[in-house]
């Protein structure tokens, strides 16, 4: 009987655990280690931050889904030895496996910015997006008390990806939360270091994306080169070399992230916590250990570079390892991963948004994208969980 350890319950590690389920013997044992008893759909979390949706939506008990065969342990990863071929937990005892699925995602980094860890928000998992939302709130509220004008500033470090959909959101709660306390308008800033926003689309949805913000009043500082974050502000620089700050109560956190810290802990080859892993998956001299989702840098053979890192490009991973393991078990050739993306969506608020789909890259805008981003979330839904589990807490109001 071999013994198949899943590190991580999101996107990459719940699909591999559905997928083993049905390419592995039932002689064979599965294990699921996650420190949180919930599955987090991490591409909704800026949603939470902004408060436009409950947390309870975009989480799920993992013991409700993973299906009998799976023994799930609730418990932090502390290291992973491959030559030992073992864990180690912070609360249980180690555990010795035949094959490993390594998928603990991201993290927030920071890259070592003077003040940004101790004085920005960051917004990786559901806490410290609750947190976000929390203290938005509170020091909104705290304004007819203390008079700060900074206690009705936002600014939003990084417009990539995350902060642009982070800013779509918050243009449809703060109008709300103004209204709730009876404040004067609240500001939204965004520091970028790129003269542009969203590379990864064509430029004229980049332009449709800054005209959104415009409209709804974001004031979008490019080619600002952070230096700092101190308590209350942002400190840059600007593409002339002049300092510059601007003065904030809330001050949010995304600029990058990079893998799982226990990756560079355990003592891996890593490039911002990232493994690169060969064409089937696995790890460098060990046929045994997979290496999927954030935590993996997954070579692209067409541009020869690795693919990002994606909840879409973590499922399919999860999928490809499962089987391959299943065919390892049954004395049979690993498969390569072959990655065909399906297009990529940002959402610029519940009604708006800009994307790329399909094979041609057919640009879409507006609410058809907003609606495309719903769809796809409750499709890896229903591809990892349950029917029922969509029809709980898909997205789509038309499910109530
Ligand atoms: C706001 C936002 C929007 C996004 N939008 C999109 C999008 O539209 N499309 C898209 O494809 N991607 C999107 N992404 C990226 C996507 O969320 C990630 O690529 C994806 O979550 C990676 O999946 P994963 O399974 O590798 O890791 P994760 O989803 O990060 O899951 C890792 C799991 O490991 C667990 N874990 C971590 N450390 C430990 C430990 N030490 N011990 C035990 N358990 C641990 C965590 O609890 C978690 O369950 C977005 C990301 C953000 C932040």
């Amino acid at each position: 009987m071999a013994t198949i350890l899943v590190l991580g319950g999101g996107y990459a590690g719940m699909r591999a655990v559905k997928f083993l389920q049905r390419e592995v013997p039932s002689e064979h044992e599965i294990i699921l280690v996650d420190k949180s008893g919930t599955h987090t759909e991490k591409t909704n979390l800026h949603e939470v931050a902004a408060g436009t949706i409950a947390p309870e939506k975009i989480t799920y008990e993992i013991n409700d889904i993973i299906g009998s065969r799976v023994n799930f342990i609730r418990d932090t990863v502390t290291n992973v030895d491959v030559d030992q071929k073992q864990v180690t937990l912070a609360d249980h005892e180690p555990i010795t496996y035949d094959y490993l699925v390594l998928a603990l995602g991201f993290q927030s980094e920071t890259f070592g910015l003077k003040g940004a860890e101790e004085n920005a928000l960051p917004m990786d998992d559901l806490a410290t997006s609750e947190a976000v939302y929390q203290h938005i709130e509170k020091t909104i509220k705290g304004y007819n008390q203390t008079q700060d004008p900074n206690d009705l500033t936002i600014a939003v470090c990084g417009a990539g990806f995350t902060g642009i959909e982070l800013l779509g959101e918050l243009t449809q709660s703060l109008p709300k939360l103004q209204t709730k306390y009876n404040t004067p308008a609240i500001k939204l800033v965004c520091l970028e270091r790129m003269t542009s926003i969203l590379p990864m689309f064509d430029k004229s949805l980049g332009d449709y994306a800054m005209q959104f913000l415009a409209k709804h009043n974001v004031e979008m500082k490019l080619g600002s080169s952070i230096t700092e974050i101190t308590p209350n502000s942002v400190m840059y620089t600007d593409g002339n070399d002049q300092e510059h700050e601007v003065k904030a109560n809330t001050i949010v956190w995304t600029v990058g992230v990079s893998g799982s810290h226990v990756i560079a802990d355990s003592g891996f080859e890593q490039r911002r916590n990232r493994v690169v892993v060969n064409d089937d998956l696995t790890l460098k001299d060990h046929p045994e250990v997979y290496i999927i989702g954030d935590v993996s840098a997954v070579m692209d053979p067409e541009s020869n570079r690795p693919y990002p890192t994606t909840a879409q490009i973590a499922l399919a991973a999860g999928t490809q390892a499962a089987k391959n393991i299943g065919l390892q078990l049954r004395g049979r050739a690993t498969q390569k991963f072959v990655y065909k993306s399906s297009g990529t969506v940002a959402s610029l608020s519940d009604r708006d948004g800009i994307g790329e789909i399909g094979s041609s890259n057919r640009k879409v805008k507006g609410y058809v994208a907003s609606a495309l981003k719903k769809i796809i979330t409750d499709r890896s839904l229903f591809e990892s969980a349950h029917l029922s589990t969509v029809f709980a807490k898909g997205r789509f109001d038309l499910y109530h």
